[in-house]
């Protein structure tokens, strides 16, 4: 597991939502490289936790950093601009693009400082050959002049991680990014994470434990909003707490 450099940390992050404490007092510290898992019970505060670390929600306690960067209470794009991309477990494609033409958008809207709906075929030119590059690190060079609608739900599932991949992310937030897939389409996005994890730090949800055992340098077990227990999947596996907190699912 990767050493040195922290990449993104929490200090005593709490979320209240209306007098209902979600997330109890979170420090988390995630190194440069490293791939973090995020588990938990249904309810755990996985989900809270996530949004508070990409700005989609304010905590009501607590700090975040970014490569030393304090982030607490700033707006998503801010948060972005601090080099942090997340994904959606919810799908977010537009049917009759393609998936070159959704990487060319999204590589055109970094630049332009905005996502923008009109196209010049000559700016949208100059972002092909990156596109292209990023439809074949997902795997989608086959599929990449199909209408993302005629696309199967894992390879959707691929095109979003690489419209993540487009903005270069220092760091990449994966909410659950198997699932609902079955087990073909579980492998290859193992498959697909652990290279687009090279160099890069990965915080990700998931609830299928042979994705965390596969995947996670270092893991963070949280339950009823606080943290049950961290360290490496073989250490939290083997805890007692983390197993009586899964078998009481
Ligand atoms: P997980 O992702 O681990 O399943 P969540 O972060 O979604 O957990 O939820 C943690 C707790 O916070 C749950 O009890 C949930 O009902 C509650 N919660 C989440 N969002 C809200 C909200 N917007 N308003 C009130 N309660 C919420």
């Amino acid at each position: 597991a990767p050493r040195g450099t922290v990449a993104l940390s929490a200090r005593g992050l709490t979320k209240d939502f209306r007098g209902f404490r979600a997330v109890k007092e979170v420090d988390l510290d995630v190194a440069e490289g490293e791939v973090h898992a995020l588990v938990g019970p249904n309810g755990a505060g996985k989900t809270t936790l996530f949004n508070l670390l990409t700005g989609f929600i304010k905590p009501t306690a607590g700090t975040i950093t970014v490569h030393g960067t304090d982030i607490t209470g700033k707006l998503p794009e801010q948060i972005a601009h601090e080099g942090v991309a997340r994904s959606f477990q919810i799908t977010s494609l537009f049917d009759n693009l393609t998936p070159r033409e959704h990487l060319e958008l999204a590589l055109q809207g970094m630049a332009g400082g905005g996502m923008r709906f009109w196209r010049s075929d000559r700016t949208l030119l100059r972002y092909r050959g990156r596109a292209d590059e990023l439809v074949e690190q997902v795997g989608l060079t086959a599929l990449a002049d199909r209408p993302a609608g005629e696309l199967a739900y894992g390879q959707k599932r691929a095109l979003e991680m690489a419209l993540v991949l487009a903005l270069d992310p220092k760091v990449m937030l994966l909410d659950e990014p198997t699932a609902g897939m079955g087990r073909e389409d579980v492998e290859r996005t193992i498959e697909l994470v652990r290279r687009i994890a090279a160099g890069r730090t990965v915080v990700f949800v998931d609830h299928n434990m042979h994705v965390v055992g596969s995947l996670a340098h270092h893991v963070t077990v949280l339950m009823a909003g606080e943290v049950l227990a961290r360290g490496t999947y073989e250490r939290v596996r083997t805890d007692p707490r983390v197993i009586s907190a899964y078998l009481g699912e």
